[in-house]
């Protein structure tokens, strides 16, 4: 498998350092608010990126934090009158409740940064040991220019991060490109007792020494969106090399911006999105497949049309396993013929171009190319095909591949009968404000799911087919 290292600017081939085992820290979100369409984008490309290298057969050790102490997370608790911890605590739920609609599995371990205040107050002890920090009144900067190789990985020429650096109001710092390891407590702000006094810790140092005692000294792939390589990710090399006296990460993976019809997401602008409110509109999956539509190294384009194509190439995707799924159910008990067996064995060049795309940087956009022409080859051999075998066959091969992106998977149940009755509901709506074509559309729509509507006086009662 190739992937785009962002540290040499080649595609390399990935082999990891133990051969079963991968170790990848993803920088995950900030928790003061829900997440936007555009952080959605790191959490779903490298929850591919992990799929697919468990279904090539690794394990993969995935560590994605929660920033849940800094600026942003305590002026809401201001703003609110609540502590810092009901503000993180509350984010973090809701982070659980998108990224499970989204169909972003858990990480393997989702540390918190103030969880981990000893192992940051270890390593920035062990920095100023070596010379590369200092304390100033209470707080502790870093000495970038001290680490030969800063600038590595973001390929800037130091005299201009010199000439870019500013000293700002508050800092004590010897230099502009220092960076804060550890800050001084100000009034009234949750503070951490440390050998330099109350204070808390900078965002940067958080990532090192979390990917440092959950992962190890080195590891196997770091990941964030393209907009943390500097200064961030510059800063965790720093941090974690000076420290450590070896290599952080043998591969850095970064996703290009997402856009709202061209421009820029920003509040001030007007066109910022959480994903709660895309969800409303166009369904979580309908988000997750738009994601995956496009190389995650390419800059994308969020618009009502896209999530609309989206919508509709997913609805494709779904009525063809919906058929197959009744076939496979309903269909006759023959077993496979000969040429049955040919026609599925004749499928696996779909497979094949499948695995092609994403050992290429994971390309999605090929690979999700590759399981729609499987399922054209499918849609047109299942109906003259009538066996059970047949259609099960077809299933499990469309499956497979789905698997890996996270799409038309099989739900629990319970989140079924949820998305059921939230679909009756909008029905209900729409039947109120007079809307009947969209009711008659929804009650399609759960018709071809096999849920069948009852309009009985007491409301609406629905029961499988
Ligand atoms: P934050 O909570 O701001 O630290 O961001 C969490 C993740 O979302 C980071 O990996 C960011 O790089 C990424 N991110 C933020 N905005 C965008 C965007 N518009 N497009 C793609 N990735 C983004
Ligand atoms: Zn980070």
């Amino acid at each position: 498998m190739k992937l785009f290292n962002s540290l040499t600017r080649k595609k390399e081939e990935f082999t990891p350092m133990d051969p079963q085992n991968v170790k990848m820290y993803s920088c995950g979100p900030t928790v003061y608010n829900y997440f936007h369409i555009g952080n959605a984008r790191p959490f779903i490309v490298f929850d591919v990126l992990r799929r697919y290298m468990e279904y090539r057969g690794y394990n993969v050790k995935f560590v994605q934090n929660f920033t849940d102490i800094d600026d942003k997370v305590i002026n809401r608790a201001n703003e609110e009158g609540v502590t810092y911890k009901d503000i993180a605590d509350k984010y973090i739920e809701e982070y659980f409740v998108d990224a499970k609609g989204l169909g972003i599995h858990p990480a393997t371990i989702h540390p918190k940064a103030t969880e981990n205040i000893d192992a940051i107050i270890e390593i920035v002890s062990t920095l100023i040991e070596k010379g590369y920090a200092y304390e100033s009144e209470g707080d502790v900067y870093f000495r970038a220019l001290k680490f030969k190789d800063y600038g590595k990985l973001s390929k800037q020429p130091l005299e201009d991060l010199v000439a870019g650096a500013r000293i700002g109001v508050g800092e004590k710092k010897e230099d502009a490109c220092d960076f804060a390891l550890w800050k001084a407590a100000k009034p009234g702000e949750p503070s951490w007792t440390s050998p330099w006094g109350e204070g808390r810790p900078g965002w940067h140092i958080e990532c090192s020494a979390m990917a440092n005692r959950y992962l190890g000294k080195t590891i196997d792939i770091h990941s964030g969106g393209v907009d943390l390589t500097f200064p961030h990710h510059e800063n965790e090399i720093a941090q974690s090399e000076a420290a450590n006296g070896c290599q952080f990460a043998n591969f850095w993976l970064h996703n290009a911006f997402l856009n709202i019809d061209n421009k820029k997401m920003s509040k001030s602008l007007g066109n910022f999105f959480t994903v709660r409110d895309a969800a409303e509109a166009y369904g979580y999956e309908a988000i997750r497949f738009f994601m995956l539509s496009a190389h995650y190294r390419s800059p994308i384009n969020y618009s009502q049309e896209s999530l609309m194509q989206a919508k509709a190439a997913l609805e494709r995707l779904h009525n063809a396993v919906n058929n197959m799924e009744f076939l496979s159910k309903n269909g006759s008990g023959e077993a496979l013929s000969d040429a049955q067996k040919e026609i599925l064995s004749g499928f696996d060049k779909h497979r094949e171009k499948f695995i092609a795309a994403m050992d290429d940087d994971i390309n999605t956009a090929d690979a999700i190319a590759a399981i729609f022409e499987l399922v054209r080859d499918v849609n047109s051999t299942v109906a003259d095909n009538g066996s059970s075998a047949f259609a099960a066959e077809c299933l499990s091969r469309v499956r497979e591949l789905c698997d890996v992106l996270g799409l038309v998977e099989k739900k629990d149940e319970a989140s079924l009968d949820a998305e059921i009755e939230a679909l009756i509901e909008a029905r209900q709506a729409a039947r109120k404000e007079r809307n009947f074509a969209e009711a008659d559309r929804i009650r399609d729509e759960l018709a071809a799911q096999g849920i069948i509507l009852e309009d009985t006086p007491q409301g609406v009662k629905w029961h499988r087919a």
